[in-house]
This record gives C-alpha cells, structure tokens and sequence, in this order.
C-alpha cells in the first residue's frame, strides 16, 4: 500500500505549533495582523479568503478584509497598499490573485512592502528564495516541502521534476526542493517527451492545472508524486472516465455537481507510487497553513522575537 501524504494532518501540527508563538505575541507584544486586499467577485477568490480569515480567527492572528470593486484601477490598488506598508500593526499584506483584468498585477505585488509579503511573491523574496536567503516562502511550495520532510520522504540526491514553471508554484517549489538538494528537471508545455522525463523521477510534482493529466505511462514504480492540481470537473463523463464510474464519486457529483480531481490519475497514482499527496486533503489545506506561519514569523521580525 503505498503511504499517503497527509495535508490536514501536516496543517493541524503546524497550526498546533504557531498557537504558543500567537500567544506569545500576543501577551508580550501585540496579535500579529493580516490584511488581505480581495478586489473584485472572484467567486474561488471569495471561498479562499474566507478560509483565510476563520484560520486567522482560530489562531487568534487579527485579521482584516479590503474588497475594491471589480473596477478598481492600479492606482487605487497601489494607494491601499502604500497604506497598509505603512501601518505598523499590519504584519502581513495579501493581495489575492487573479485581480480584475486592467490591473497590472505585478506592480501592485512589487508595491508590497518585501518584509510584509506574506505571499512570498515579491520580486526581493523570489531572489532571496533563488539566493538561498531567508525571507517569506510562496506559501503552496513552502507546504509542499513540509508535507515531505514531515513524512519523512528523503530530498537529498534524488531526482526531481517539477512539471510546470508558474511564478506561484512551479518555479518556487523547484527552488525549495535544489536547497534541499536534490536534482531538479523543471518541465512545462513545450517540454518533449514529457512522459519519458517524469519516468526519471524520483519525487514528481505537478502542478499543471489539467485534470488527471499524469497517468501510469508518466509514472515509475516506487516514486513519490506530489499533485498540486485543483481541477474541478463539471462533466459527468469526465467524472465517469477519471474515476472509472466510482459510484462514491459520482453520487458526490450528483449531489454537488462537480468533483475535484488533481492533475494526476487517482488509480495510477494508487496503483504505482510508493507515497502520493491526495487530492483533496493532500498539498490544499497546507497553503493557507503556511499562510500562517508566514504572518506570525513576520510579526515576530517585527517584535523583534527573531
Ligand atoms: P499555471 O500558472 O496555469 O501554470 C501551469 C503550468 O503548467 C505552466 O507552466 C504550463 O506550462 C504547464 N502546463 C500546462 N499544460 C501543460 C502540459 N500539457 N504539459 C506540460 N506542462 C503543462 O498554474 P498554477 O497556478 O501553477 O497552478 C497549477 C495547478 O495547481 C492548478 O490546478 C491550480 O489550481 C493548483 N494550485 C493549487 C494550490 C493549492 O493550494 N493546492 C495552489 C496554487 C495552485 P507553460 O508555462 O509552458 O504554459
């Protein structure tokens, strides 16, 4: 049987870990503070945001919401977060992604003050992850290398593949993995043969977007895959085809109407790895978990605690 790699387990240590550093803060110096900029009806962005804010209120971390219309303009947004740089009890800034179409979305995030970007997404911290330098993780990468060295999945000297370069995945989590040592192949569209190259490895990791995308052929036995697709399948025969008419899971779709895949073959991926993140309740509940330890370790920096 082949081990799976538990999310919600890896997020409730981590949330049980930051609880004393919260308290700390809290009794010695202030609550550390999040404020989250949600422009637009972005109706995933709305769902992501209010897990954000409970996390927030269960560990005790002060959080607040600004919601800019869907029209808002880059000024507007690069105005809000000037402010929020310069307000001394705001300890992290997020500015939730995508952001409406005529916002230039790179300068908002380069406009957040680097030690308050929670994210991990300024330019300074993607050069301090590429330096090796310490500054705030994107937070979906920086759990995905906690999911592995808390199950003990040994890095060093083995073969990565990181399939897809996106600036919030992709190209970080490859990063993370070459500090941790290991052999990193970075793979997108145009890589050829893709199948034969993630045959290569070790611990792959996909991170595509394409439901179900990575099937037995891309997959050597004994390797641990880490899935960090979000596909949600609004199909009925699509539903049927992945999950080989599952009738757990076509009973969910017909309940909810859709059914979340990752971008690996749930049966392959069962069927060949020695470990596999599962979706849901693999790499997922971790972001927001970093999102965490990121705000804490800030306000800490701020209290001067380290
Ligand atoms: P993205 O920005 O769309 O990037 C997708 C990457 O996959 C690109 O680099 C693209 O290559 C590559 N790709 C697309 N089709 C391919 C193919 N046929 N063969 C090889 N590579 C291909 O996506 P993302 O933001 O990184 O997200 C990826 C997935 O992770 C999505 O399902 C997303 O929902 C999920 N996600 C989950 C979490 C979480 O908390 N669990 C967080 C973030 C994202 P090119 O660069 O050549 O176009």
């Amino acid at each position: 049987m082949p081990q799976i790699l538990d999310g919600n387990r890896v997020r409730d240590q981590i949330l049980s870990e930051l609880k004393p550093r919260v308290a700390a803060l809290a009794a010695h110096f202030r609550p550390p503070g999040l404020a989250v900029v949600l422009a637009g009806h972005d109706a995933g962005s709305e769902i992501y945001v209010r897990n954000k804010v409970r996390a927030c209120q269960d560990l005790g971390i002060r959080s607040e919401t600004l919601t800019p219309p869907d029209s808002v303009t880059t000024e507007e947004l690069l105005g809000m977060v000037a402010e929020l740089n310069a307000r001394p009890e705001v300890d992290g800034i997020l500015v939730q992604l995508p952001l409406p179409r005529q916002v230039e979305a790179k300068r908002v995030v380069a406009a957040i003050a680097p030690a308050k970007d929670v994210d991990g997404l300024h330019p300074c911290n993607i050069g301090n992850l590429v330096a090796g330098m310490p500054g705030p993780r994107a937070c979906t990468p920086a759990g995905i290398l906690e999911l592995l060295k808390r199950h003990g999945i040994r890095i060093a000297g083995q073969r990565a593949v990181v399939v897809g370069r996106s600036d919030i995945v992709g190209k970080p989590v490859a990063f993370l993995l070459l500090h941790e040592h290991a052999t990193v192949t970075m793979c997108h569209s145009r890589t050829t043969d893709l199948a034969a190259v993630c045959r290569q490895a070790d611990i792959l990791v996909a991170a595509i977007g394409r439901a179900a995308m990575i099937t037995g052929e891309y997959l050597t036995p004994g390797v641990t895959v880490i899935d960090v697709g979000m596909n949600r399948l609004n199909d009925r025969g699509e539903v049927a085809r992945i999950f080989r008419n599952s009738p757990q899971k076509l009973a969910a779709f017909e309940k909810n109407g859709s059914v979340l895949v990752g971008d690996v073959d749930p049966f392959d991926v069962a069927e060949k790895a020695a470990a596999y993140s599962p979706v849901p309740g693999g790499v997922g509940p971790l972001t927001i978990a970093m999102l965490m330890a990121n705000t804490v370790a800030a306000a800490e920096r701020g209290a001067g605690a380290c």
